[in-house]
């Protein structure tokens, strides 16, 4: 008899405004799908741009993998132009989204906004993915700190039966889109950080369950290394997802890990 092991990695496919057309968008899931079938081990998230949910939605048929959004806005509904709420999201059939990613606080995304939009998702039923990280870093750690505030902020107003839809995805601005990752040690150092930051706000035993990703220039190469020494619960991955002989080959090696 085939034993079903509990999934319990993430990897999370942030296609940030890629690809250009609908049939790439169609080729990456059909890849997707078929190795999801596979995967023992690991949860697949894609967040495609809110363009391409009809590919990633459409031909889902039995539920391998989840699909997301890259942002919400935080109203429910009304006369917000151009944007789109959690339960419009939730309503299609998506069941994560992300919020806070350091491209949206570049354009202006504050800890208030990133917040409001964690706690209008949640109240919609959608997993959410808050990204957090420093933008540079020193020898002297201080960037512990205001990234300590930056998570404290972000998760304002949450409360313990929130943290079950509450995921932690850590991202050093420095290594997104970068030539490198951090080092699997340095992750594994920032992942106790965080664990530590989320203990001193709610009950440890919560906290520890919240799962902590990281991104930043993960590829298939590098992703087992980051799983299994940084200790993570999971990984988003921004460029590798929308390139599909890469992504299919990270999933493979990110589920073989024991
Ligand atoms: C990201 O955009 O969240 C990301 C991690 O990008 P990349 O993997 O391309 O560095």
């Amino acid at each position: 008899m085939v034993q079903k092991i509990k999934k319990r990695r993430y990897v999370i496919g942030n296609w940030k405004m890629n690809p250009q057309f609908p049939a790439e968008a169609k080729r990456i899931v059909d890849e997707v799908k078929k190795i999801s079938k596979k995967l023992v081990r690991t949860s697949v998230v894609l967040l495609p741009p809110a363009a391409f949910l009809g590919q990633c939605l459409g031909t889902r048929g039995d539920t391998i993998y989840d699909v997301g959004v890259q942002n919400i806005f935080y109203e429910e509904s009304g006369s917000y132009t151009g944007e789109i709420s959690a339960d419009m999201v939730k309503n299609l059939g998506c069941t994560y989204v992300l919020a806070g990613h350091s491209e949206r606080r570049k354009m202006g995304e504050t800890d208030v906004v990133v917040a409001k939009k964690l706690a209008s998702a949640l109240r919609a039923g959608l997993t959410t993915v808050v990204c957090v990280g420093e933008n540079e870093r020193d020898s002297q750690g201080a960037y512990l700190e205001p990234l300590r505030e930056q998570i404290q902020k972000s998760l304002e107003g949450i409360v313990r039966k929130d943290l079950k839809n509450l995921i932690i995805a850590y991202e050093p601005v420095w290594a997104i889109g970068a030539k490198e990752a951090m080092t699997s040690a340095l992750i594994y150092e920032m992942t106790i950080f965080i664990k530590k930051v989320l203990s001193d706000l709610f009950e440890q035993e919560d906290a520890v369950k919240v799962p902590i990703l990281y991104g930043g220039s993960v590829n298939f190469r590098n992703a087992a290394e980051i799983i299994s020494q940084g200790q993570v619960d999971g990984l988003l991955v921004g460029r590798e997802s929308v390139n599909p002989p890469g992504f299919v080959e990270l999933l493979k090696v990110v589920d073989e890990i024991q």
